[in-house]
């Protein structure tokens, strides 16, 4: 038998001209995605870390193996029950919004392994396709244990299929990022942007933050999936390498818009975990910290290495870093009922992490959590509603979040009239990226709209039910009001 490399190239480049069609007819535009350029200028597609099918399986059923042989040591449910509360919301959290967004990353990378331009490319998203059918069920599976100790644990399977806002606002990015983006998009937005610009953050920051918390089990899960995303991350380098020289202005548009869809997303995933929903002796880092570590240095560098741009928005990027997941955060203890997962009211020691790590936000942002907890020392705890919010929110017509952009003294609300009607964003980059392509999202009815068309219902109690949730299930303040320090806090005039 010949060796690896006697074969291996032959293998991997299996492009051939084309005689009864026309390549256009092969490699449509619509889907294989623009500029559209003859086979010549893709030929040079070379991923850096090579693998053979032979050698794929092997690796990813040793992987297997080892989760599994973690899952039976430590993934019952008495392993998890012996876990801090406030974390297993992060939990909750990680596993409503992942497993079928890596399910939607399958399609996205089978769409590039049969309209990639370059037999290499499409070879490699293959294996990415594979990769991300694992990264659904492993989660499932974990979580599944958990579903008849602990009914949140069920929106790890249900999250996707609900109207809840949060399902609005992910399906709306996933359904763009992962089933219609094109190949070249693709490779750019979630191979570029979101695997190799902020991944990271989940499989370097937030493993060690579950090493800390005890959490053994996702710790595991977090970096076996690791080893597969730096794989099939690097279809995203070779991709904007020829795009970069045939149209560096739509590559540039196409980081930029990625870059802010993928902030919101990660502020509020792994913000929320970081800043709140890790208990204070375990947190390594804030999330602005690991931001700047791991996001911002290393992302600027790939930038440059490949001639762009930093995004248009940066310094208002830059801004938000204090402010964003805290706005969000607030917001979503005051509207608790509206999720699936339940929240922590941070105490006084964790105020006084969250001022010192941000000096320059915290001191506007306590003002709202003493309210909250005068509501508390009020009420007593049990009662959940005495510090919930009543009123309506609105949301951005981009993102689908609620409008939490800017600070507490100064929002960066946006509106725009299009088509006869009034749309509003959180954000310039949202406003922006919306008016960039309005056909695309112009139809979108955001859960307001919902509301007014009457697809939705107005009162809470039954929006809720719309939302996907009964009493039982819906988000809560995790210890109920019940917190020493709310007991003893003197009495405020
Ligand atoms: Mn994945
Ligand atoms: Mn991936």
């Amino acid at each position: 038998m010949s060796e690896r490399d006697e074969w291996f190239d032959l293998a991997r480049k299996l492009d051939w001209e084309f005689s009864y069609v026309d390549a256009h007819a092969v490699f449509p535009e619509d889907i294989s995605g623009t500029p559209w350029l003859p086979h010549a200028a893709w030929q040079d597609w070379d991923e850096p870390y090579k693998t053979t099918y032979t050698e794929y399986v092997t690796q990813q059923s040793a992987k297997d193996a080892a989760v599994h042989a973690v899952r039976a040591a430590i993934g019952q449910v008495e392993d998890f029950q012996k876990l801090d509360p406030a974390w297993l919301n992060a939990l909750k959290l990680h596993a409503a919004t992942l497993p079928l967004a890596e399910f939607a990353a399958v399609v996205g990378n089978l769409r590039a392994a049969r309209f990639g331009r370059d037999s290499a490319w499409r070879t490699t998203a293959n294996f990415g396709a594979l990769d991300e059918f694992r990264h659904t069920q492993i989660p499932l599976l974990i979580m599944h244990e958990l579903v008849r100790w602990d009914r949140q644990f069920d929106w790890t399977h249900k999250f996707f299929h609900t109207n809840n806002w949060v399902a609005i606002a992910g399906r709306h990015l996933a359904d763009e990022l992962l089933l219609t983006a094109n190949p070249i998009e693709f490779a750019v937005a979630t191979n570029f942007v979101f695997e190799t610009g902020f991944t990271n953050l989940q499989f370097v920051g937030l493993s060690a933050v579950a090493h800390a918390a005890g959490d053994r089990m996702f710790e595991t899960m977090v970096k076996s999936i690791q080893t597969d995303e730096a794989r099939h991350a690097q279809i995203g380098h070779p991709v904007l390498r020829t795009l970069m020289q045939h149209d560096p202005e739509y590559a540039q548009a196409l980081v930029d818009k990625w870059f802010w869809r993928s902030w919101l997303f990660f502020a509020i995933v792994t913000g929320f975990a970081m800043d709140y929903l890790t208990p204070l002796q375990h947190r390594q880092q804030s999330f602005k910290e690991f931001m700047e570590e791991w996001v911002l240095d290393q992302f600027q560098r790939s930038l440059l290495d490949m001639g762009l741009e930093r995004p248009w928005y940066w310094e208002q990027f830059i801004a938000s870093l204090d402010w964003y997941h805290h706005m969000v955060y607030a917001s979503a203890y005051t509207y608790r009922a509206t999720t699936w997962f339940d929240f922590v009211l941070p105490g006084p020691d964790e105020r006084a992490w969250l001022a010192q790590k941000y000096p320059h936000s915290w001191p506007s942002l306590e003002g709202r959590w003493e309210r909250i907890e005068q509501r508390w020392q009020q009420s007593g705890p049990g009662v959940e509603w005495h510090s919930h919010g009543a009123t309506p929110v609105g949301f951005c017509n981009l993102c689908q979040i609620v409008l939490c952009g800017g600070t507490p003294s100064h929002n960066t609300a946006e509106t725009l009239f299009h088509g006869g009607r009034k749309y509003i964003f959180c954000s310039e980059p949202c406003l922006r990226i919306f008016s960039a392509e309005p056909e695309r999202y112009a139809s979108h009815l955001d859960v307001v709209m919902r509301i007014l068309t009457g697809a939705a219902p107005a009162n809470l109690l039954e929006l809720l039910r719309y939302f996907g949730l009964d009493q039982d299930l819906w988000g809560k303040d995790v210890r109920g009001g019940n917190y020493p320090w709310l007991r003893t806090a003197p009495e405020r005039s």
